[in-house]
């Protein structure tokens, strides 16, 4: 019997990428290649990279000399790149790793499964044209690991909003959206195979739809997905605030499936910092659409980014978003160090505030949040939550699962309860994490 073939795949950034993950592994599956964790018994390795950061092509360059030492002693090893770096990068990817086999973008996923075929044949190629049309939702199956309860379902792609510090139109295209019948037939797919949970996931979800004639809007299309009778809870992300329209607000309300939880990134509460990012909104409207949100769902859980030391971010502009932060009262918070991306606008902004303030503003910033989510699990103690569990916790002596509104929580119980929503009690709430008892099965 021939054996196996064996792909290590590592994935670096976003859930958009996570979930393009999930799909190479699906499509490799279907050319013999199973996973493997460990990088010396592979045959095929890839990097599905991240350009987020302005170290990107540092460290991919720098994980791909790891790898050159491997394809050293196993001349036929294929390593392919992936995703945003790859992106931009292009055909200088190939010429500064001459032992890469292949370079694939955003949008040529279709494609992966004919280019490694060609490099286990000796061919190398590179594939980064932009797709704008559907099809590119459609070329490949919907896969993902075997046996989960939780799943991503891509409902838009790209955005057209150039915030002054971001790469992603510049790599991921203009914004397209999926039509409401393939979305809603295939987390009908999902939900007969066992998944109970499901998290729409589009660069800027609250646009969906809204350049589509004949589509619905995304609050309706939350409403086509959670009238499937076998799914369980419903999330999406990411939000953007200007768009965030009160049809969407209310769905909280409406929608008992939908998951008393959203990440709604403000990046600053400084109007000035805000109009330089070209973040179309303002500190007053976004905290209005926070007050609304609390208003059709009480005790929802909002989780943002903040980007600290952004060009013209003086002290007084930090102030203001340390005061945001404080009124939003957000459950978890994503921030970092402002690093310029070439190509995007703020590039050529002048950045005069010395990287000693950035990082004490951060270590400011970052310490009232830690603060601020202990308590907050701390409060939920003698709480019952509905807890979806979604397996084996890390140590493997105990069940881990989500609360509706995102944390992370530890429990005793049979792993045949996988996939069930449960009422669960909090007997202890940690810095990142909740202990709890189950109340009823
Ligand atoms: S909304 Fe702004 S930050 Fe988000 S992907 Fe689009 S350009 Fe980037």
């Amino acid at each position: 019997m021939e054996q196996e073939k064996k792909l290590y795949l590592e994935t670096f950034g976003c859930q958009m990428n996570v979930s393009d993950s999930e799909k190479i592994v699906g499509l490799m599956r279907g050319i013999g290649y199973g996973e493997t964790s460990d990088p010396a018994h592979a045959d095929l390795i890839l990097l599905n990279t991240c350009s987020i950061r302005a170290t990107a092509e540092q460290r991919v360059y720098g994980h791909l000399g790891k790898f050159k030492s491997i394809k050293k002693k196993k001349p036929r090893l294929i390593i392919g790149v992936g995703g945003c770096v790859a992106q931009q990068e292009g055909e200088r990817l190939l010429e500064k790793a001459p032992f890469v086999n292949l370079v694939f973008g955003t949008h040529n996923l279709h494609l992966l499964q004919g280019m490694v075929t060609a490099a286990e044949s000796g061919k190398r190629s590179i594939e980064t044209d932009f797709l704008d049309d559907e099809k590119r939702f459609d070329l490949f199956p919907a896969a993902g690991k075997d046996g989960s309860v939780t799943r991503f379902v891509t409902v838009m792609q790209g955005c057209d909003n150039f915030c002054a510090y971001c790469i992603v139109p510049h790599v991921r295209g203009r914004e397209i959206s999926r039509s409401a019948a393939k979305i809603v037939d295939e987390v009908a797919k999902l939900t007969e195979a066992g998944v109970s949970e499901v998290t729409l996931l589009g660069q800027n979800v609250n646009s969906y739809g809204l350049k589509t004639p004949g589509e619905p809007d995304f609050a309706d299309l939350l409403k086509m997905v959670a009238e499937l009778e076998g799914l369980q809870r419903l999330r999406f992300t990411t939000s953007h605030p200007k768009d965030i329209s009160e049809r969407l607000i209310a769905c909280f309300a409406e929608i008992p499936k939908l998951a008393p939880h959203i990440h709604l990134p403000a990046q600053s509460g400084s109007d000035q910092v805000l109009k330089r990012m070209n973040r179309g909104y303002t500190r007053t409207e976004y905290l209005a659409k926070v007050a609304a949100l609390k208003e059709a769902c009480p005790g929802i859980q909002i989780t943002g980014d903040i980007i600290v030391g952004f060009p013209g971010e003086d002290e007084a502009a930090f102030e203001e978003t340390m005061t945001l932060v404080e009124e939003v009262g957000y459950a978890d918070l994503f921030s970092f160090i402002y690093s310029a991306r070439p190509g995007t606008k703020a590039a050529d902004f002048a950045d005069d505030t010395p990287r000693a303030d950035k990082q004490r503003r951060l270590e400011r910033l970052q310490a009232a949040q830690k603060r601020r989510t202990l308590a907050q699990n701390q409060a939920l103690v003698g709480s019952v939550q509905q807890v979806l569990v979604e397996g084996l916790s890390s140590t493997g002596d105990a069940l881990f699962g989500r609360t509706g509104g995102n944390r992370g929580t530890v429990l005793s119980g049979d792993p045949s309860l996988a996939g069930r929503l449960l009422d669960v009690k909090i007997v202890e709430g940690l810095q990142t994490l909740l202990m709890g008892e189950i109340v009823q099965v």
